[in-house]
C-alpha cells in the first residue's frame, strides 16, 4: 500500500507517514456518504448551523494547534498559520448565520397559483484542494456545502495529510454525523475513479491548471458539475498619482504572504515610468525586513517554500528570466526550501516571470509610458484572478473596473479573499465562485416550482 510522507520543508524532518486508503476503503467511504446524505438533507439549518459554530468555536479555542500543523507541513510563519486558522472560523460563523437567508424560497410571480425557486442540495462532493492554505482552502469550500446540506469527500495534497486528517477530526468534535465529512487519504491517481463513481454529484478542485484541466475533462465526460480555482498571474498596477509609500506597504504582503505562494498574490508589478525609480527603491528598503527564517519563531515574516524542488522550479524560471533580459536587483538565492525575496525589473511578456505564475517571493517588475498600457499589460495574461490597483483617481480606477478581464478589482487595497464577497476568477483561472451567496449556490439544485392556479 502506498504511503504519504509528511516533510517539514524547514528542517528536512520527515513528521511521519500515513497510509493511502484501499479500493474497498475508498467504496465503503462513497457508500457512507450516500447513505448519510439521505438523512442530512433533511436536517434543517438550525441544526447545521449549530454545529458549523462548533466548528468555529474549536477552531478559536485551539487556533496553536492547528497552527503549529499547517506550519510543519508546508512551511509558512506561524502567525500567519493563526490567521489561517482564524480565518476558518469567520467563514464558519458567517455561513452558520447566513445560510438560510441565502437560500430561502424565492417566490416568482407567474400566471401560476403560485411559483417560486427552491434550493436543494446535490449529495456528495467531491473536494480536491491545494498545499498552499491547507485549512482555509478546504474550510471555504466545506462551510458553505455542508450549510446546503451536502456532505464532502475530501481529497486533500499528498504533502498536508496531517491537515485533512485534524479538518476531519474537527468536524466530528463539532457533532456532524460520522459520513457527513469524510477526509479520503487517496493519491491524485485515484481522483478519476471517484468522479466516476455515482455517489459524486459534482467536484471543485483547488489548484493548478493542469490537475483543473484533468478533473474537469473526468467530470465533463461523466455530465458532473465542477468549479475550479486555478492559478492566477494578478498584475499590481501603480498609477503615477498613487499614494506610494502606501503602495510599496501593500506590495510586499500583496506578494510575500505565504512566501508568495498564493493564487492571488500579486505577482506582476506595472508601474508608471514617473514612480519606477522611487517605488523600487522604497520596496528594496523595507525588503531588507523580510528575513527568511525558522516558520516557527513568531518575528519571521517568510518560512520557506513548500519544498525545495519548489524552490528549484522558481529558481528555474528566475534564471530564464535573467537570461532572457530581466535585472536582478536584489535576492535570488536559493538553498532547499528557502528563497530570498527577489526583484527583477525589466521583466517583459515572453519570459517565465511576465507569462508564468512565479509561486514564490519574486517581484517581477515591468515599466508603462500610461495608465492605457498599463491595463494593456495587465490583461495581456493567461489567467485573469484579480487585479491590484493604485491611483488617487476615480476616473481612472473606473477605467480599469470597466476594462480588466479579472475575476475582481481592488482599488487602493490587495487583492484578498473575503466570506462576505465572490471568490473566483477567468480565463484560466478557473470558473464558478466560492463565498458569498454566490458561493453557496454553486452547489445546489435550483428548483422550479409552478403550482397551477
Ligand atoms: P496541484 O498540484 O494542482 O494540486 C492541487 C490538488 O490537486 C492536490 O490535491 C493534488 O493532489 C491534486 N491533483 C494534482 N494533479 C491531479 C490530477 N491530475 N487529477 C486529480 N487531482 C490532481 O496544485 P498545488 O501545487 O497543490 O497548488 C498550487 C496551485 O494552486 C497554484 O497554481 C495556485 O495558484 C493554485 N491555487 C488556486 C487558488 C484559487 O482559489 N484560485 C487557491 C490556492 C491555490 P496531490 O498533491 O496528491 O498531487
Amino acid at each position: 500500500m502506498a504511503n504519504f510522507k509528511s516533510i517539514n520543508p524547514f528542517t528536512g524532518k520527515v513528521l511521519g507517514e500515513l497510509a493511502e486508503l484501499s479500493q474497498e476503503e475508498i467504496q465503503f467511504k462513497l457508500n457512507k456518504s450516500s447513505e448519510v446524505f439521505q438523512e442530512y438533507r433533511k436536517s434543517d439549518y438550525s441544526f447545521r448551523s449549530e454545529r458549523l459554530f462548533k466548528a468555529a468555536d474549536l477552531l478559536k479555542s485551539e487556533t496553536q494547534e492547528f497552527a503549529e500543523i499547517i506550519t510543519n507541513e508546508m512551511g509558512k510563519p506561524i502567525t500567519e498559520s493563526v490567521s489561517e486558522v482564524l480565518k476558518c472560523a469567520w467563514v464558519c460563523e458567517y455561513y452558520a448565520e447566513k445560510a438560510e437567508g441565502f437560500l430561502k424560497n424565492r417566490e416568482v410571480p407567474t400566471d401560476a397559483g403560485l411559483s417560486y425557486v427552491k434550493y436543494e442540495p446535490l449529495g456528495t462532493i467531491l473536494a480536491v484542494m491545494p498545499w498552499n492554505f491547507p485549512f482555509w482552502q478546504v474550510f471555504r469550500f466545506a462551510a458553505p456545502a455542508l450549510m446546503a446540506g451536502n456532505t464532502v469527500l475530501l481529497k486533500h495534497a499528498s504533502n498536508v495529510q496531517y491537515s485533512a486528517q485534524k479538518i476531519e477530526e474537527i468536524f466530528l468534535k463539532a457533532g456532524f454525523e460520522n459520513g457527513v465529512f469524510q477526509n479520503l487519504a487517496v493519491k491524485s491517481e485515484a481522483v478519476a475513479a471517484i468522479i466516476k463513481s455515482p455517489v459524486v454529484k459534482a467536484i471543485t478542485l483547488t489548484g493548478s491548471e493542469f490537475a483543473g484541466a484533468s478533473v474537469a475533462e473526468v467530470a465533463g465526460r461523466n455530465i458532473k458539475k465542477c468549479v475550479l480555482e486555478l492559478g492566477g498571474n494578478n498584475a499590481f498596477v501603480v498609477l503615477k498619482d498613487a499614494d506610494l509609500s502606501k503602495a510599496v506597504d501593500v506590495a510586499l504582503v500583496a506578494r510575500l504572504l505565504n512566501a508568495g505562494q498564493s493564487c492571488i498574490a500579486a505577482k506582476r508589478f506595472i508601474l508608471e515610468e514617473e514612480i519606477h525609480e522611487e517605488f523600487i527603491s522604497l520596496l528594496k528598503e523595507k525588503i531588507q525586513d523580510y528575513k527568511v527564517g525558522d516558520p516557527m519563531q513568531k518575528d519571521t515574516k517568510i518560512g520557506t517554500l513548500s519544498s525545495a524542488q519548489s524552490s528549484e522550479s522558481l529558481n528555474i524560471q528566475v534564471q530564464k528570466s535573467i537570461e532572457s533580459g530581466a535585472i536582478l536587483v536584489c535576492g535570488g538565492q536559493r538553498e532547499g526550501a528557502k528563497f530570498e525575496p527577489t526583484i527583477l525589473l525589466n521583466v517583459k511578456p515572453g519570459m517565465p516571470a511576465f507569462d508564468e505564475e512565479l509561486f514564490g517571493p519574486v517581484f517581477a517588475v515591468s515599466k508603462v509610458k500610461s495608465m492605457e498600457e498599463a491595463l494593456q499589460l495587465s490583461n495581456k495574461s493567461e489567467f485573469g484572478l484579480g487585479l491590484n490597483l493604485f491611483t488617487s483617481s476615480k476616473e481612472k480606477a473606473q477605467y480599469f473596473i470597466d476594462n480588466a478581464e479579472e475575476g475582481a478589482v481592488f482599488v487602493n487595497s490587495m487583492v484578498k479573499s473575503d466570506p462576505r464577497l465572490p471568490f473566483g476568477g477567468l480565463k484560466k483561472s478557473g470558473y464558478g465562485r466560492e463565498l458569498s451567496e454566490e458561493g453557496i449556490r454553486e452547489f445546489v439544485n435550483v428548483k422550479t416550482v409552478y403550482i397551477g392556479g
